[in-house]
């Protein structure tokens, strides 16, 4: 029997939404929902760089700006960024890039905004997977898509996709994944508390099938709205 708080399988991810051009005005967007975490992802660019002497006559620059809202989680949050979004912007920002052809693209910027706007755990990976999504709606060069997940350490056991309630249980820890499933790279790894030596492979395992999983529900979206005759 599962001991996990809402009754899924271990191996079990929540329940998943993804939509493409969920932005009217920007150049690609992109919803991803997975259970009460929701994420939606606007990009803009390439465009020129704002300051001018930021600009890299190499390769476009990348920048990404995560936000959680407010009224995201049971208790108003400070609006604005802190640290926490300081430092997942960064983490983000790193999932991405090595997706990405900059160099198709030097002298510009490439502006990333991912609004968290329900947090029930795992917004980071969420916010990466819209954002990949967004990146392609935009019409970037991309040599992959990335496609993200937290995987977990849970009584004992190797869990996918945490949410809150399973995040607070004491020794639990956290383990969110980003993968690029054609070249089969992982581009972001971070582990939050402590994992048995011999638990890491089983990790990896189900972190990146799930990953491929998630990858799944990015093509379909993407494919939902630019064949929208296929889509049925
Ligand atoms: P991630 O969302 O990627 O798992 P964290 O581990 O930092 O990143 O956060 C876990 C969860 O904790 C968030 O998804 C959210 O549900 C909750 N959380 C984070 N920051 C706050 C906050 N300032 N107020 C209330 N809940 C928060």
């Amino acid at each position: 029997m599962s001991k996990r708080p809402d009754g899924r399988k271990v191996d079990e991810m929540r329940d998943i939404e993804a939509k493409v051009g969920v932005i009217e005005e920007a150049d690609g967007s992109a919803m991803f929902r997975i259970g009460n975490t929701i994420a939606v992802a606007g990009v803009y660019g390439p465009k020129k760089v704002v300051p001018r002497h930021l600009e890299d006559p190499e390769k476009a620059i990348l920048k990404c700006y995560y936000d959680m809202y407010s009224f995201s989680v049971p208790e108003r949050k400070r609006p604005g960024p802190d640290r926490r979004s300081i430092e997942l912007s960064m983490v983000i920002k790193n999932a991405l890039a090595p997706a990405i052809f900059l160099k198709e693209y030097p002298k510009t910027q490439i502006e990333v905004f991912v609004s968290i706007i329900q947090a029930d755990a795992g917004t980071r990976c969420a916010a990466i997977s819209a954002a990949a999504m967004a990146l392609a709606d935009a019409g970037i060069a991309m040599k992959d898509m990335v496609a993200a997940v937290a995987a977990g350490h849970v009584n004992g056991e190797v869990v996918i996709d945490l949410n809150k309630e399973e995040e607070d249980i004491e020794g639990t820890s956290d383990i969110p994944m980003a993968y690029m499933p054609r070249t089969k790279k992982i581009t972001l790894l971070q582990l939050d508390g402590k994992l048995p030596n011999d638990k890491l492979k089983a990790v990896m395992e189900l972190g990146t099938k799930s990953c491929e999983a998630v990858y799944e529900v990015e093509k379909k979206a993407l494919k939902e709205k630019y064949t929208p005759a296929e889509s049925e």
